[in-house]
């Protein structure tokens, strides 16, 4: 007879330290597809939470109070890891004179989950209504995202004015991100042998303004919400001619638009239109970006709390993350996380464990602040 697996728990949330509980998560296995166990050990631990209605949507769980303030505020964290590389158990290091929690899952992102639960436990009376959301399938296709999941069979359970996001951000406050947009700028001639090649159009040839257009091209950088983004008009790829000897007749350049959340995916298309004139575009694939709402109703009052205790103020996002999710379901979403996002996914992926009590420190300022 095989011996029942130990199923995982959680040390009491009132009780232990954020660092240690990070440490436990990490220790539980949770790669994509596998969170189950984990979605059940924080379930098991909120549940008692008398504070807290708790939900329960495949491996996500979501936790909310229902304290009537006039404000409610979604806190979000994945729970999923990418696979593990020899390095778990995590153990906590000093690097470079710093403390650091190293293993899998320490920076993306079981520190920012850790600080959400250590939270939820902790306020009974946090001055917003908190809805605090743990998903699975983040770190893979993106229609397995658990949020994505959330939103289409519970959008009511994601409804909000503001949304943080513990996704990795060295402890500061990143807003919002720029959408993208790929297209394929084509041109085309006619075929020839090259030794009569007076006979043909060579395609690449006719692709030589393009490459001018990108070349002189001028990258705005522009103001959204109080944060400046830039942008990004780039060439990743072109292809054209089909043997040595012949004059080619098709020449496609591969042109990606990263542009800023003020301007629409529709817009972005316009404009990569305007600067290609007279061109054939086709346009690939595009996501929009994130408005980074900063300045909505009650989200100063969250720059300043963190800023008080981080001393960082805010920054633009450049990469996508799930912010774009709630930006969609029209909630102003930010990413603040501890741990360096350039160490997420990496074999010595570590986390300074100062940035995880920051973290945790400056959201239980800002939701202390002002409660009745
Ligand atoms: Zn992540």
């Amino acid at each position: 007879m095989t011996q029942p697996a130990t199923l995982p728990r959680l040390p009491d949330l009132l009780e232990a330290d954020v660092v240690d509980l990070t440490r436990v998560l990490c220790d539980i296995p949770s790669v994509s597809g596998d969170e189950g166990p984990l979605a059940d050990a924080i379930e098991a631990a909120l549940a008692p939470v008398p504070h807290l209605e708790v939900l329960r949507d495949g491996d996500a769980v979501v936790a909310r109070t229902h304290l009537g303030r006039s404000r409610r505020a979604v806190v979000a964290g994945h729970i999923d890891t990418v696979p593990v590389a020899g390095n778990l158990p995590s153990e906590l290091r000093v690097v470079d004179g710093q403390e650091v929690l190293w293993g899998r899952g320490s920076v993306d992102m079981l520190g920012g989950v850790a600080v959400a639960l250590h939270l939820a436990a902790r306020l009974t009376a946090p001055a917003w209504d908190v809805t605090w959301v743990f998903y699975d399938h983040e770190e893979v296709a993106a229609d397995l995202n658990g949020l994505g999941r959330l939103a289409e069979r519970h959008p009511d359970w994601l409804a909000a004015d503001f949304a943080v996001l513990g996704e990795p951000s060295n402890a500061g406050i990143e807003g919002g991100c720029n959408g993208t947009i790929q297209v394929v700028v084509t041109t085309t001639g006619r075929a020839a042998h090259t030794g009569r090649a007076w006979r043909g159009e060579n395609a690449i040839h006719a692709a030589a303004p393009v490459l001018a257009r990108l070349a002189e091209y001028e990258a705005r950088a522009v103001d959204v919400d109080g944060l400046v983004y830039r942008e990004g008009l780039s060439a990743v790829g072109i292809t054209g001619g089909i043997a040595t000897n012949v004059v080619p007749d098709r020449c496609e350049v591969r042109v990606n638009y990263r542009f800023a959340p003020s301007r629409s995916l529709e817009e972005a298309e316009a404009h990569v239109r305007e600067v290609f004139a007279g061109f054939d575009v086709t346009v690939v694939d595009g996501a929009p970006g994130a408005r980074p709402g900063l300045d909505r109703p009650g989200v100063p009052d969250f720059i300043a709390a963190v800023s008080r205790v981080t001393g960082g103020s805010p920054a633009p996002k450049y990469g996508w993350t799930d912010v774009s999710r709630f930006a969609a379901l029209g909630v102003p979403a930010v990413n603040f996380g501890p741990g360096d996002p350039s160490l997420a996914h990496a074999d010595d992926e570590h986390c300074p464990t100062d940035q995880i009590r920051a973290c945790a420190a400056a959201l239980e300022a800002w939701l202390t602040e002002g409660a009745p």
